[in-house]
């Protein structure tokens, strides 16, 4: 028989726009002893997480919960739930994660219609708005920080617009809940889609979601005409019921709410671990944790620019959690990639499709985003940077954040 040695993974630095490192403490919730699903002490913490996540969404909505998948899942299951199959979705795109909204609605059936503005950038408010006004679609998907370019989308005015012509208005913080404000009520957002193990620090496998009663009217009233018709033994030809069971939003709220109704079976340790997740965010406040994520960024971002390297992207519209570097002419970036990781433990990711090959990509995100290791990563990079015999500004590095975080404790003691 073959022998497998025991699992021991590396303690890695990681300084990706996720999976992120996790807090020990979650760790540790992970490994409790099961509970049943309807065990009542089980069901409790299934409503303290939907009670701590309305804190995190900023919502009064009655429905925020896990769905239990990455975070694609909680993007797939509100798409599916409220798109029959003719609707007409917009989608600005402005990187990788806008197009997966569309993947994703097309295949629900929808007519979707593209707004396309280069990588890098955002839209202005008002381009989506007039948009919106001249569509008149029934939905809006959109991304609010897009990890693959480091771009953070405002929404000023864009919830409204939606309300005008009776669109919903779906919102991908997958990458910002937790780590940059996300303001459900006071944007208008019906639905919000985040991930745990971006700035949530809580490893992959769920996908926390809110949605108000706009979508639960869509998804209900798609529920109330497939129950009638199956019930009078009609064709459900014509109509179009939800094409998933385990994404429907309708049973899923049934499994959440009061009743209970049996769904999947929920994913025990990994609740425990969003719980523990969760707690811990809000023990340190939203707005400290937002604040802590703005300083560890400034520090990195001095850094990066007192070695000499060039940032990408648009910076009026820089996502905080996440720092694009034009990789210099004529390096190799995964060889830069590789030495980090193999000589040092740390982690950094490349891009995407246009951007591959172009751009790295550090992210500062929860449990991750603190001061060791920004001045681990930053003090690697340039070593291994003058290793690769590139053009750098030697010793600048560190001394540029160093001075950025003693600036940052006079100016906000906290
Ligand atoms: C990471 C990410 C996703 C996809 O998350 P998975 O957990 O890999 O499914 C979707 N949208 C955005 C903006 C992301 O950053």
């Amino acid at each position: 028989m073959k022998f497998y040695k025991d699992l021991s993974p590396s303690l890695r630095t990681i300084m990706t726009p996720g999976p992120v490192e996790v807090d020990p403490r979650v760790l540790r919730a992970m490994s409790y002893p099961i509970l049943g699903q309807f065990d009542p002490e089980f069901t409790d913490l299934m409503n303290e997480t939907m009670e701590m996540l309305r804190e995190v969404f900023q919502t009064n909505n009655q429905w925020a919960y896990p769905i239990d998948g990455t975070s694609r899942s909680g993007i797939e299951a509100v798409l599916v739930s409220i798109i029959e199959p003719g609707d007409k979705v917009l989608v600005p795109i402005y990187g990788r994660f806008g197009h997966l909204l569309v993947e994703i609605s097309e295949r629900c059936g929808a007519e979707v219609v593209m707004l396309e503005r280069e990588w890098g950038t955002v839209f202005t408010p008002q381009e989506i708005i007039d948009a919106i006004r001249r569509e008149k679609p029934i939905i809006v998907a959109m991304v609010h920080g897009e990890t693959s370019t480091g771009c953070i989308q405002p929404f000023d005015g864009i919830g409204a617009a939606c309300r005008e012509v009776d669109a919903l208005l779906v919102v991908d913080a997958v990458a910002t809940i937790g780590g940059v404000p996300v303001k459900t009520d006071a944007w208008q957002l019906d639905a919000v889609i985040g991930g745990t193990q971006k700035c949530l620090s809580v490893p992959s496998g769920m996908s926390p979601v809110t949605y108000n009663e706009r979508i639960e009217a869509k998804v209900l009233r798609r529920k109330t005409i497939e129950r009638g018709l199956r019930e009078k033994g009609a064709s459900l030809s014509g109509v179009k019921p939800v094409a998933s069971n385990y994404f429907d939003l309708g049973m899923l709220q049934d499994y959440w709410s009061p009743k209970r109704l049996n769904h999947h079976t929920e994913a025990t340790s990994m609740l425990y671990a969003l719980r523990e997740g969760l707690r811990l965010v809000l023990q340190e406040g939203l707005e400290v944790r937002f604040k802590r994520h703005k300083s560890h960024e400034a520090a990195l971002v001095a850094g990066l620019k007192a070695m000499g390297l060039t940032l990408y992207g648009n910076p009026d519209c820089k996502l905080p959690v996440v720092t694009c570097i034009l990789i210099p002419d004529g390096l190799d970036g995964e060889s830069v990639r590789s030495m980090l990781l193999n000589t040092f433990g740390i982690e950094i990711a490349s891009s995407f499709g246009p951007l591959k090959g172009q751009i790295w990509r550090i992210g500062t995100m929860g449990f991750s985003c603190n001061q060791k290791n920004v001045l681990h990563v930053l003090g690697a990079l340039e070593a291994v940077l003058l290793w690769h015999r590139a053009d750098v500004n030697v010793g600048k590095a560190l001394q540029a954040a160093l001075h950025q975080y003693a600036h940052a404790e006079e100016e906000q003691p906290c």
